[in-house]
């Protein structure tokens, strides 16, 4: 047990409760829940610096559980389920115009109106083309006992790449408080990112804190810290553990943008590691080298 993160009785989703020995990282003593997080977690230089109480917090909000559930037709076997994470990195409202037209609406015939889409960055290895997006559902704020996950099921593949590991969906969304929840942590997510690179621009090498914020073994939400490291192929690598099913987990590297990327799984050279960095050319969401 361990005696850090006392886990709540009973829940399958409890990583200390439901998952005490793994052959990855027993006991998973470095898996902070993102509900329990305290900024003296972090190491002592960034103690006293609340931008990242702030910036976890966003972060989280934008981290996603991915679940993919396959089952060819033909087959008489259970469904095989996957799960993995995204990081929401834009909010496309088109349909609705503007922020301020988001309420949540019914239409006469009952059914809600769609007020516009998350797009989601993944890993090309969990979800991999058309097929597997329209079978995967995102459970938004699944963080703990205490918080109200949100669901969404069925998404559209706009873009895959195989050689960077990435997938981007889009997931119709219809609630006005997620979507101007959503919308704000964009916004400050990406203020705080810059902020902080900015205000720890010359910082040493060994100081360069990494935050993985992921769905380890399916569970809750957990944070893990460590340091990073860039390698020329474009990707990097840190000493924040993972765990399986962490891919697709999202990625703080200070000094980095790092929207751009989330976690992959191990390096050739048996580290954890991202997929490759890529830029978004928005609206239209297409990729390119970098
Ligand atoms: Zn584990």
């Amino acid at each position: 047990m361990n005696a850090q993160f006392p886990s709540a009785p009973g829940s399958q989703f409890d990583l200390h409760f439901a998952l005490q020995s793994c052959d990855k990282n027993n006991n998973h003593e470095d898996f902070i829940p993102i509900t329990k997080f305290k900024i003296e977690h972090l190491p002592k230089k960034f103690q006293k610096d609340n931008d990242f109480s702030h910036l976890i917090n966003h972060l989280s909000k934008l981290t996603v559980k991915l679940t993919v559930t396959t089952l060819s037709p033909q087959s008489t076997k259970a469904p095989n389920s996957n799960t993995g994470n995204g990081l929401i990195f834009y909010q496309d409202l088109q349909g609705s115009g503007s922020i301020k037209n988001c309420k949540d609406t019914t239409l006469e015939s009952g059914s809600e109106q769609q007020l516009g889409q998350i797009i989601v960055l993944t890993a090309h290895h969990l979800v991999s083309d058309q097929n597997a997006a329209e079978k995967t559902e995102c459970a938004m704020f699944f963080d703990g006992v205490e918080v109200q996950p949100k669901i969404l099921r069925s998404s559209n593949l706009l873009e895959s790449c195989d050689k960077r590991d990435i997938s981007i969906l889009a997931f119709k969304i219809y609630e006005g408080d997620t979507v101007r929840e959503i919308e704000n942590s964009l916004r400050e997510y990406e203020y705080l990112s810059r902020k902080l690179h900015l205000k720890y621009l010359h910082i040493k090498e060994s100081d360069r804190l990494c935050i993985t914020v992921s769905h380890p073994h399916g569970c809750y939400k957990y944070l893990t810290l460590g340091h990073w490291r860039k390698h020329e192929e474009g990707y990097y690598t840190y000493t924040a553990k993972t765990c399986p099913s962490s891919s697709g987990g999202t990625l703080f590297l200070l000094g980095v943008r790092s929207h751009n990327m989330v976690h992959r799984g191990v390096s050739p050279s048996g580290e954890n590691c991202s997929s490759k960095e890529t830029v978004f050319v928005n609206p239209e969401l297409t990729l390119r080298e970098v």
